[in-house]
């Protein structure tokens, strides 16, 4: 060390040393403040997914519900459930569902868990009428027979419960998470379906 740099070496003050000291201390807070705000996201994002993957296996096990009471009518009458006239609405085909099963079908069965809409409200005997807003599912269009294959049911919307897609039950009880893209582009239903 030359005379100079020894000289301004003794002639440092104090302060300077504490000061260091303290935004060393900052520093490490700082860094801890970071780390944990990191974990937190990260457990956030994962607990998302996890919701997000829970809500899908609970719509897929209202869908598979809804189409073992809608089987068990199409065995006894050769075709799916459908309301009256050329084009009857999603509710009023699950109507006839309902008034056949309404004891064994609770109102949010018929809720996509994704929506976070409100089931239908039961009466004292447990009665209860499905109508557009209590019913998170789209159903047949038109009439389909107990041995024909295609989309049953299906989520109304692509809810941000389920991302880029909809679950889709078919004839056959099978469900299918299907995307955006492979919707008809119209109505954003697999083809065949109404709400
Ligand atoms: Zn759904």
């Amino acid at each position: 060390m030359n005379t100079n740099a020894a000289r301004f070496h003794d002639a440092r003050p104090r302060w300077v040393g504490k000061a260091a000291h303290v935004l060393l201390g900052v520093l490490g807070v700082l860094a801890v403040v970071a780390v944990v705000a990191t974990v937190t996201l990260f457990i956030a994002a994962r607990n998302g997914a996890l919701d997000r993957e829970a809500r899908k296996v609970h719509c897929t096990s209202n869908l598979k519900f809804i189409y073992m009471f809608a089987t068990s009518q199409a065995v006894k009458t050769g075709h799916f459930p459908l309301g009256a006239g050329p084009a009857p609405r999603a509710h009023e085909s699950l109507n006839e569902l309902v008034a056949l099963y309404g004891e064994e079908l609770p109102p949010k069965l018929f809720i996509c868990p994704a929506s976070g809409a409100s089931p239908a409200s039961q009466d004292a005997g447990g009665r209860f009428r499905l109508s557009e807003e209590t019913l998170g599912y789209a159903w047949l269009a038109t009439r389909a027979e107990l041995h024909e294959r295609k989309p049953l049911a299906c989520c109304k919307q692509v809810h941000g419960g389920h991302t880029r897609g909809i679950n889709v039950v078919w004839t056959d009880g099978s469900v299918h998470f299907v995307p955006v893209s492979a919707l008809d582009p119209k109505t954003l239903l697999p083809p065949g379906l109404t709400r």
